[in-house]
């Protein structure tokens, strides 16, 4: 074993060193957002690869989401790292459940139950006598999905939601019904569900010696980024990958647990050293992604959360130099908030900050759809969820299927172009389609192959279709998408592990973060919490947090997560006081001159029919946070009401 080559590890700090350097065995690092866990397990993989202790393609590293692994694969690229394995557990284990097959079940290999799962348990709460809407469905689903990742079989299902005195959507018994025979209809199907990779890999590593043997031989080296969020089922898997051996690394932040409700649980990190005495632990603390003011909120962000585990109160050092205050707005509907900011996101991308280094994030899915629109009324570029199952799109898989046959076919010719003449059929206009949605999307989808054909023809000579093809295979293959070059709209839980120069989180509101059925329950607030944390902990310079008064035809008050973070002489704090003294929820007076509101439309609005929109709301955020900053030199009382005149002559 020669050491590794100088210089691998002079880019970490000592404690980051420690844990990258050390030998082969187990490692832990415990460590709040942004203090370089990841860049460790990179640097950790590159140095034991480089050092000779592992080879690369005996390193298997997994994560939680596609956006995370690919982050993972390409930061060992970029340290030179070739073959190591950097997965989601699902993906793992799919890869794997595929090569030994044959041998534990043999026969045909099943299919993903993909979208058949509510029609199964559609079926199977049919027969309990339960109802089929569908977020009773989606209620049973998700509660199937818990007791399957907390490794509870339907038999025993009742007893331990009894002992665990776990709400139930319906009663237990039902539930163990509904599960018992969405079961058997998935297994009379042929379908697997996607604990059932998982649970099948288990059993083929528990129960097959020889398969377990040469998995042995296969894989040296495990390595689990974002360990926080591990579920047993998840642990059980890595302990069947491990077979009793201990080259074990795991790095997570129990103050990032963000799937609990679906049986996740920070416990097996902080016991880690519990059950291997002899690891090497490793706690960090100096943030080097963000700038002290960002790490400054995030600091008061989690010093407000509730029952922290011992282990887990770690705080923030910000290391990079100052950077923009946190910019706070409050919006009158959803429609403004969206609308200013994509004009926020122009304003950025005029500064010169790339749009892959911009993000929106949202609570909910069903959020991005204002976003999107907003975005692409300024013609400014997007991609929702960065790409995620991007070579499962419909689109993807026909243009791959028409590029191949192409090929085959020995098209030939300039091949950038070909690519376009093949791909317009599939839906690749000339111009993108008008407005945003999911044609755009599709759209954007299909550019991406262009632009990946090009990068190809720009860097590979000689290349061709058939080339191409290859290439696009290979990167289904390891599910790495093409970059989409566009602003990310993504949901918290997805933008997790993942950084950006400037982030916006929006809808801020009570109902949507917190989310509304996670009010009166203690631990899914801090739950909440905790993905407010991981959402202010993505920015490394801009951060913007909004909210809207209105959203989906209800009034809205700010999200309970704001107190104490707005600075007390912003204009929010006001509005929001005096929301929370109105007892309707409604706005009575107009915002411009604090008359009586009469007509629905004027009280969605805030605004009397006698002061008309002759400013723009855009100038009118922009100028209230001027004032703020100026406010002092223009000695204007702290809350003054604008009326068009004063804003016009403050402008000017
Ligand atoms: P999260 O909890 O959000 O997953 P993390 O602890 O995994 O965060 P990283 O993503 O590894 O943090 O690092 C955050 C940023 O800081 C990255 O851009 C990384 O390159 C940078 N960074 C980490 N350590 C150092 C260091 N020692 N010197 C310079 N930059 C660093
Ligand atoms: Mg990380």
């Amino acid at each position: 074993v020669s050491e590794a080559k100088p210089g691998l590890l002079d880019g970490l700090d000592p404690e980051q060193r420690a844990a990258a350097g050390a030998p082969r065995g187990p490692v832990c690092v415990l460590a709040g957002a942004g203090t370089g866990k990841t860049r460790t397990i990179t640097h950790r993989i590159a140095h034991l690869v480089r050092s000779g202790h592992v080879a690369a393609g005996q390193v298997l590293a997994v994560t939680f989401t596609n956006r995370a692994a690919g982050e993972l694969r390409s930061r060992l690229r970029g340290l030179g790292v070739e073959g190591a394995q950097a997965r989601t557990f699902h993906a793992a284990a799919l890869r794997q459940l595929r090569y030994f097959w044959p041998r534990v079940v043999g026969g045909p290999q099943w299919d993903l139950i993909d979208n058949n799962k509510l029609r199964l348990i559609g079926q199977a709460a049919n027969r309990a006598g339960l109802g089929t809407e569908i977020e009773v469905l989606r209620d049973l689903a998700s509660e199937i999905e818990w007791a399957k990742a907390s490794l509870v079989m339907a038999d025993d299902y009742p007893a331990v939601v009894a002992r665990l005195r776990r709400d139930t959507p319906e009663p237990a018994d039902r539930i163990a019904q509904v599960y018992r025979g969405y079961e058997e209809l998935k297994n009379n199907a042929r379908l697997l569900d996607f604990d059932d990779l998982l649970l099948h890999t288990i059993a083929a590593l528990e129960e097959h010696s020889a398969v377990a043997e040469e998995f042995r031989d296969r894989y040296r080296c495990f390595v689990v980024d974002e360990y926080q969020d591990v579920t047993p089922l998840q642990q059980r898997l890595v302990d069947a990958w491990l077979g009793g051996r201990d080259d074990l690394t795991v790095v997570g932040d129990a103050n990032q647990t963000i799937y609990s409700f679906g049986g996740a649980s920070p416990r097996p990190l902080l016991e880690f050293t519990r059950r291997f005495p002899e690891a090497t632990v490793v706690r960090l603390e100096r943030d080097y992604r963000s700038t002290p003011q960002v790490v400054a909120l995030a600091n008061k962000v989690i010093g407000a959360a509730r029952n922290r585990p011992a282990g887990s109160r770690l705080r923030l050092i910000g290391q990079r130099p100052d950077g923009p205050e946190p910019r706070f707005a409050e919006y009158e509907d959803e429609a403004t908030e969206s609308t200013s900011v994509a004009a926020r996101v122009q304003d950025l991308l005029e500064l010169g900050v790339p749009a892959s280094e911009i993000a929106i994030l949202y609570r909910v899915n069903a959020q991005s759809e204002a976003y999107e629109q907003a975005l692409a009324e300024l013609n400014i570029p997007y991609l929702v969820r960065g790409g995620e199952r991007f070579f499962q799109r419909k689109e993807i898989r026909q243009a791959v299927i028409s590029l191949r046959s192409a090929a085959a076919a020995g098209q030939r010719g300039e091949f950038v172009d070909s690519v376009r003449a093949v791909l317009a059929p599939v839906g690749l206009t000339e111009q993108p389609p008008a407005g945003g949605g999911a044609a755009k999307e599709r759209w954007d989808a299909l550019l991406a192959l262009v632009e990946l054909a090009e990068e190809l023809a720009a860097t590979v000579e000689g290349a061709d279709l058939d080339r191409f093809v290859a290439e696009l295979e290979q990167r289904a293959a390891a599910q790495h998408p093409p970059t989409v070059e566009g602003v990310t709209l993504a949901s918290l839980h997805a933008a997790k592990g993942l950084e950006w120069d400037a982030v916006f989180l929006v809808g801020l509101a009570e109902g949507t973060l917190p989310i509304q059925h996670a009010d009166g329950d203690d631990n899914a607030i801090e739950e909440e919490r905790r993905l407010f944390y991981v959402g202010v902990t993505r920015a490394r310079e801009h951060l913007s947090l909004t909210w809207s008064l209105f959203r989906s035809g209800r009034n809205r008050r700010r999200s309970r997560f704001l107190y104490g973070l707005l600075p007390e002489n912003h204009p929010a704090a006001r509005v929001a006081r005096s929301s929370q003294v109105r007892s309707s929820g409604q706005r009575q007076a107009c915002r411009i001159c604090s008359g009586p509101l009469t007509g629905t439309m004027a009280i969605k609005l805030g605004r009397c029919d006698r002061c008309p929109s002759t400013v723009d709301e855009q100038v009118l955020d922009r100028l209230r946070s001027w004032r703020v900053n100026r406010s002092r030199e223009l000695k204007v009382p702290a809350f003054v009401v604008f009326t068009d005149a004063t804003l016009v002559a403050i402008a000017e």
